[in-house]
Formats: structure tokens, C-alpha cells, sequence
């Protein structure tokens, strides 16, 4: 039988090659064992799980007392063993929660939910039965933390995080998963693809300053002028700030985009068309343009949608753990 590291690689390496759970570095995964808690290195990949060290062992216990003081996830949680890798910025939850196993991802069918003006309620009648909790937005890393420590009950093991995704825990990787299939289950949205226009597209991408999204499904959120509108009124949830910027920009308001955020867009939509992606975006833009289109041709069923604020949004942009982490990717 695999000993539950190398189970909780395989349940990594699954969940991170599906788009509708993980997109890019998003999402980690960890394994509390004799003291020490095992958890996914900042920026690497949970596609990546079985091909490439990226569990760090680091002093659960320390990690834990640090929590009511620490300034940043990353003080306490240094690594056991020598390494130019840093553990995930969000290491301090996993240490938190009394389970051995943590999975967290950015599910899309999670996120639909958990960007509602009413989500928290919503979601009453579809988790019932479920020990769950919702947690309202703060910055991922101790903020995140503290706020699930005030909600903490031993037998809680599924956490919406408003803004952001899911984490479900559980004592062994096999009921972690199954757990997260449930949750996954009872969340699901029926997408709702509309057809894109390929050949518009390239036209505008024939100057080289946008090239066509990796994913094709990218366009998706595009395709609609609901969509369009929560395309460009905002972000989200943390990731699409710190890898596709602010918001989108619409294809005829770009100079409108430019005086509102002092940058260049690197998301543009081009309404009934598709979505461009500015060239040389990273791998990580390219993962959360997909992102955006699987969350938004789900979102038109579900109802209206709160963005993150401007502030949470500019001291995303600023922060150090994360600048790090998109450097990686
Ligand atoms: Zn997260």
C-alpha cells in the first residue's frame, strides 16, 4: 500500500490537472505527520505533484503558535530541510485545522457560489448535512487564518472561503477526497458555452500586441454582455489580481482601463467575440484567463456578484509572498 505522502501526491497531481479545480500554482495540499505538517511549496504546480519534489516539511507546532502573533505565514514556516523553496503562503490553515489531510483548491463551482451577495445563505440548502463553514473575504496567508481560528469547531471539515475556493479536510487522503467529490457534487452548475469568433480574434491579434488565450475556453467569458460586465467591473478572487491584473479591459476602452489602473490590461474582452490575453503573458495569466471563462459561463445562472474591493485589490498587487510566487510562474 502507498503511505499517505505519496497518496496525497497522486490526489495533488489529480486535482491539479483539473482546470475546473486548480489553475496554475493555485490551490495546495498537505499531510500532518509525527509533528510535522507536509505541505506544497509557493509557485509550484499540483499538476506537477508526482514529478517534482514539492511537499516541505515544516514545524507544525510552530507554525501553529505563530498564528494569534506572526506577522507572515512564512516566519514560522520555514522548512525542516535545506532548500531554495518556500512553503505555500497559505501553510498557516493547514497547520490550523486539527485533520491530517488539507485540501484546498480554487474550485470554479465553489468560487460561483462563494462570489454571491448571497452566497452564505445559498449555500444552507445545498451543503446541509455537511459540518461546513463560510468564511468572508480577507487576504490569503495569517488574516485567512485568524478569521477560520474564530470559527473553528473540531468536527468542521469543509470551508467555503467567500472570494477565494474551497478547502475540505479529512483524517486520511482517501476520505479527503471523497469528501471533495461530495462537496464538488452538490455545487455543480450546469456551464453554459457560447460559440467564439475565432477568426475576429486573430484579425485583432495581427498588430502582436495580443496573442489568442491558451485555453480556448478563456473566451467564455466574453460571450455575453453579463459576462463582459463582470469581466471588466473587477476581480474576483485573489488570483485573477495577481496573475491577470485588476480587472479586464473592454476591447474599445482600453485607454479608459489604462487612466483607471496605471498599467497595461493583460486581459482584454472583445464582446461576442472572445477574450485576448496581452503577449508574453505568464503561464499563470494564461491558467486564470481559463479560469475566469469556466467561473463566468457558470455564473449567469446563479445570480449577482461582489468584487473584491479596490484596496484588498492593490495590496494583492503589492505583496511581497506573492510577487515571489508569480515570479516562479
Ligand atoms: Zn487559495
Amino acid at each position: 500500500m502507498l503511505d499517505e505522502l505519496e497518496q496525497l501526491k497522486r490526489l495533488s497531481a489529480k486535482v491539479g490537472r483539473d482546470l475546473t479545480l486548480t489553475q496554475g500554482a493555485g490551490g495546495n495540499t498537505s499531510l500532518k505527520q509525527d509533528g510535522q505538517l507536509f505541505v506544497k511549496a509557493s509557485g509550484k504546480w499540483l499538476a506537477n505533484a508526482c514529478e517534482e519534489p514539492m511537499f516541505l516539511p515544516v514545524d507544525l507546532e510552530r507554525v501553529r503558535r505563530a498564528i494569534p502573533v506572526g506577522r507572515e505565514d512564512t516566519d514560522a514556516a520555514k522548512p525542516l530541510i535545506e532548500t531554495p523553496l518556500r512553503a505555500s503562503i497559505e501553510t498557516s490553515f493547514h497547520a490550523l485545522l486539527p485533520q491530517s489531510v488539507v485540501v484546498h483548491v480554487h474550485s470554479i463551482n465553489t468560487i460561483a457560489w462563494a462570489i454571491q451577495r448571497e452566497g452564505a445563505d445559498r449555500l444552507e440548502a445545498l451543503l446541509t448535512g455537511l459540518e461546513w463553514r463560510w468564511v468572508p473575504y480577507i487576504r490569503p496567508g495569517l488574516p485567512l487564518t485568524r478569521l477560520m481560528a474564530e470559527r473553528l469547531a473540531p468536527q468542521v471539515n469543509v470551508w467555503v472561503l467567500a472570494n477565494h475556493g474551497l478547502i475540505v479536510a479529512a483524517d486520511t487522503v482517501a476520505e479527503a477526497e471523497a469528501l471533495l467529490n461530495e462537496v464538488e457534487s452538490r455545487l455543480a452548475i450546469e456551464p453554459d458555452p457560447q460559440p467564439w469568433e475565432e477568426e475576429k480574434l486573430k484579425g485583432l491579434c495581427a498588430n502582436g500586441q495580443f496573442q489568442l488565450p491558451k485555453h480556448p475556453v478563456a473566451h467564455q467569458a466574453a460571450l455575453g454582455k453579463r459576462r463582459v460586465r463582470h469581466a471588466i467591473e473587477g476581480s474576483l478572487y485573489p488570483d485573477h489580481t495577481v496573475f491577470l491584473g485588476p480587472a479586464c479591459a473592454s476591447i474599445n476602452r482600453i485607454d479608459q482601463f489604462r487612466k483607471q489602473w496605471k498599467m497595461e490590461p493583460k486581459a482584454v474582452v472583445v464582446e461576442g467575440a472572445g477574450l485576448l490575453l496581452a503577449a508574453g503573458v505568464s503561464d499563470g495569466a494564461q491558467e486564470m484567463a481559463a479560469c475566469l471563462g469556466l467561473l463566468l459561463e457558470r455564473v449567469d445562472a446563479v445570480g449577482d456578484v461582489v468584487y473584491l474591493h479596490r484596496e484588498e485589490v492593490c495590496g494583492l498587487m503589492n505583496w511581497d509572498a506573492e510577487k515571489y510566487r508569480q515570479s516562479l510562474t
